[in-house]
């Protein structure tokens, strides 16, 4: 229930005076349905208005004038303005009016009248002039004239003013609230009130009212993030109160990890504590298992998997694409098997009896791990005892699809595994309802990707080169971005690209996109890891975590085009093995500087986790990373880098008041309440919900 004190912000945004049939959907573009969502408006520059004489004009300044009309000249045709020529003491201004409105004008504005004219200065070669003055009014009523003006987002018939007056008018609207936060906090913020702060965004007296880092604008990002954080803390402590299977660290997996050729990192062994611990808590894990591609999640998730078996529990690893379900069935199931754990793989290809037969498996127990894709969460599937579901890159999968397979077993433990590496600063924003771990520490003996930004010009180079080393046998990857609105262009040009490669290397080119069908895709994708073809080029589709070992060899057109994290994710494509491999960025000329910046990065480290540190860095906020896919909240007015302590606090605080008051009693429980109905996130979060 909605409490009664909000209702005036939820109204439509037609209760606001002024705003009809043909306004309301104007405003409901620049704003949103509601009232509150005008309310939230952000001006995003202040007009200052400084006054003077004629004679001080400044070509460009937006200015006051105090002057007398001294004439009007009609336009000669519909195309010219009329023109009317004040003058003051110090010298002459004409003002132009387009649109034919002129005899109006003379009217309200007679030869002879004092008037005040308040717009943008011009010098032009019609002399200096002011072309749709803002303000024509009486000297008396100088007040009117603001002598600081918030210039308002507007469209297409709603000029910034009039969205600024409706601003204004869901402001009168708006109720004082109830302080929901910690008043010790407030004071040493020096927070305004939540009235406060938003009155003061309405009416800024400088450009420093407009930063994000202005206290009545960290106010307000700290109101939006603590309500945030209040509702992934309130979902994460509603799934532990639902007791899950206790699952002892047991002697199996010990066996299968004596049996590995090597020894976990750090990393690995810190990430297979944190989900022994949670499977020891009597609750649901949720926990995100970040690490780069071939910082060896899989194996920890293999060793959570033995637990399971041991306790009697069967565990489901779902991939996005066929190809990495097989990769990963391949991993695991000879060292499983090899202690008595049976695993199956269950595709969209499986049919007929063979299908039958592992669907009786999973359902009898008779096996206890399923490794597969979205074959895994059809209705058909029933397992005997589901206790632990693995997600490998959790952001392929949608929320209805996740739960379709934790429901096949009841308080199912779920660890989502991620390649993409997100910076500490965004974890908690993006995975607050989350445990997290990081595997931030790569196998040893892997040598690094030798990285090179080569400019186009150079093409035949390169090419040359790859031709050497695919004479001497090795495999290489050929990324075509997409970067045209139109996917049919896109296409086009990696077809050229695989047409031009030919000519050169010969018939062993392959080309694979987004336009083949899956069993298209894996065939090509098989050619080249069984070596048929030595070169892969691709748009975009090379399926994350595809192992092709032999492959060394990773040349990225445009380069520039792509986000850091995406470079980092394709060029952990290659070395993978022992051998030397080497990634070249091919770029267009010139470069802008952050473009020079972000390509440098990628040449001095290949730890993803530093690599999004300075994406962000050097982006900034806002959608550095094209996070706002991968479940970036749209904040209107946090920003995750700028207010990246104000979310630190937020996360402590939200796990203090769900913990002192999972009921929000209290009173200030209570203004917490109506801080969450006002911002709402229940609808957001319900959208990437991982549990
Ligand atoms: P991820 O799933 O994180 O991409 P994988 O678990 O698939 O990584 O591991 C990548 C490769 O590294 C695999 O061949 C795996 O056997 C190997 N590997 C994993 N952990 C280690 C380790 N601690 N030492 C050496 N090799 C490892
Ligand atoms: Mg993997």
């Amino acid at each position: 229930m909605r409490p009664e004190i909000l209702f005036s912000l939820y109204s439509p945004i037609t209760t606001l005076k002024g705003v009809g049939p043909r306004v309301a959907p104007l405003l409901e573009r620049v704003a949103g349905p509601i009232v509150r969502d005008v309310l939230w408006l952000r001006p995003h520059s202040v007009i200052r208005r400084t006054t003077g004489t004629l004679a001080e004009a400044i070509d460009g300044q937006v200015m006051t004038f105090d002057v007398v009309i001294n004439d009007f000249q009609r336009p000669r045709t519909n195309a010219q303005p009329w023109r009317v020529r004040v003058a003051d003491e110090t010298g002459f201004l004409t003002l132009a009016f387009f649109g034919g409105f002129g005899g109006q004008l003379e009217q309200r504005h007679p030869v002879g009248a004092r008037r005040l004219v308040s717009g943008r200065v011009e010098e032009t070669k019609f002399g200096r002039q002011m072309v749709h003055p803002d303000y024509i009014i009486d000297p008396a009523k100088a007040e009117d004239i603001p002598e600081i003006e918030p210039i308002y987002p507007a469209t297409e018939g709603l000029p910034p003013r009039r969205v600024r007056g409706f601003a204004l008018e869901a402001l009168a609207q708006a109720p004082d609230l109830p302080e929901w936060q910690d008043p010790a906090f407030v004071s040493r913020e020096r927070f305004p009130t939540w009235r406060e702060a938003l009155s003061r965004m309405h009416h800024p007296e400088s450009d420093a009212d407009l930063s994000p880092l202005s206290v009545h604008r960290r106010r307000l990002a700290y109101d939006e993030v603590l309500a945030h954080q209040l509702a992934m803390a309130q979902r994460k402590a509603a799934r532990r109160r639902e007791p899950a299977p206790t699952i002892r660290p047991g002697a199996l997996a010990e066996s299968v990890r004596a049996d590995l050729p090597f020894a976990l990192t750090g990393a690995q062994e810190r990430a297979l504590a944190d989900v022994r611990a949670d499977f020891q808590a009597g609750e649901r894990m949720s926990r995100l298992i970040q690490g780069d591609v071939g910082s060896g999640k899989t194996v920890v998730a293999m060793l959570a998997m033995a637990d399971v078996a041991e306790a009697g529990g069967q565990s489901a690893l779902m991939a996005p694409t066929e190809i990495l379900a097989r990769q990963h069935f391949e991993t695991l199931s000879a060292p499983l098997a090899a202690h008595g754990i049976g695993v199956v793989l269950l595709t969209g290809r499986d049919k007929g009896a063979a299908r039958a037969e592992k669907l009786r498996a999973l359902a009898s127990g008779a096996a206890q791990v399923a490794v597969g894709t979205h074959a895994l969460f059809q209705d058909e599937v029933a397992f005997h005892r589901l206790q632990l579901v693995v997600i490998d890159e959790q952001h392929r999968f949608g929320v209805a699809e996740r739960q379709r397979l934790q429901a096949k077993g009841e308080a199912v433990h779920l660890a989502a595994m991620s390649a993409t590496p997100i910076p500490r600063t965004l974890e908690l924003t993006m995975y607050g309802d989350l445990d997290v771990s990081r595997i931030d520490e790569k196998p040893p003996g892997r040598t690094p990707v030798a990285t090179r930004a080569v400019p186009m010009p150079r093409l035949d180079e390169i090419v040359g080169r790859l031709r050497d080393a695919v004479t001497g046998g090795a495999q290489a990857f050929w990324i075509c971005p997409l970067v045209s609105e139109s996917e049919v262009s896109d296409l086009a040009a990696a077809e050229m690209r695989a047409i031009a490669l030919r000519e050169v290397l010969g018939d062993k080119v392959g080309l694979v996109h987004g336009q083949l069908s899956g069993a298209e895709k894996d065939a090509v994708m098989a050619d080249f890891a069984d070596g048929r073809i030595s070169v892969l080029v691709a748009t975009t589709v090379v399926e994350v975590g595809v192992n092709v070992p032999n492959a060394t060899i990773m040349v990225i057109e445009q380069a520039e085009r792509f986000g850091l994290a995406q470079l980092h994710q394709l060029r952990g494509r290659v070395g993978r093995g022992r051998r030397e491999s080497a990634c070249v960025l091919l770029y267009d000329p010139p470069l802008s500087e952050t473009a020079q910046q972000r390509l440098d990065i990628l040449r001095r480290t290949d730890d993803g986790f530093v690599i999004a540190e300075k994406d962000l860095e050097l982006r900034g906020g806002g959608d550095a990373l094209g996070l706002r896919q991968s479940g970036l909240p749209d904040y209107v007015f946090a920003d995750p880098f700028v207010h990246r302590d104000l979310i630190a606090t937020a996360g402590d605080d939200a796990r203090l008041i769900v913990n002192r008051d999972p009921g929000m009693t209290s009173e200030r429980g209570k203004a917490l309440r109506i801080l969450s109905e006002l911002f709402d996130w229940k609808a957001g979060l319900a959208l990437r919900d991982a549990g």
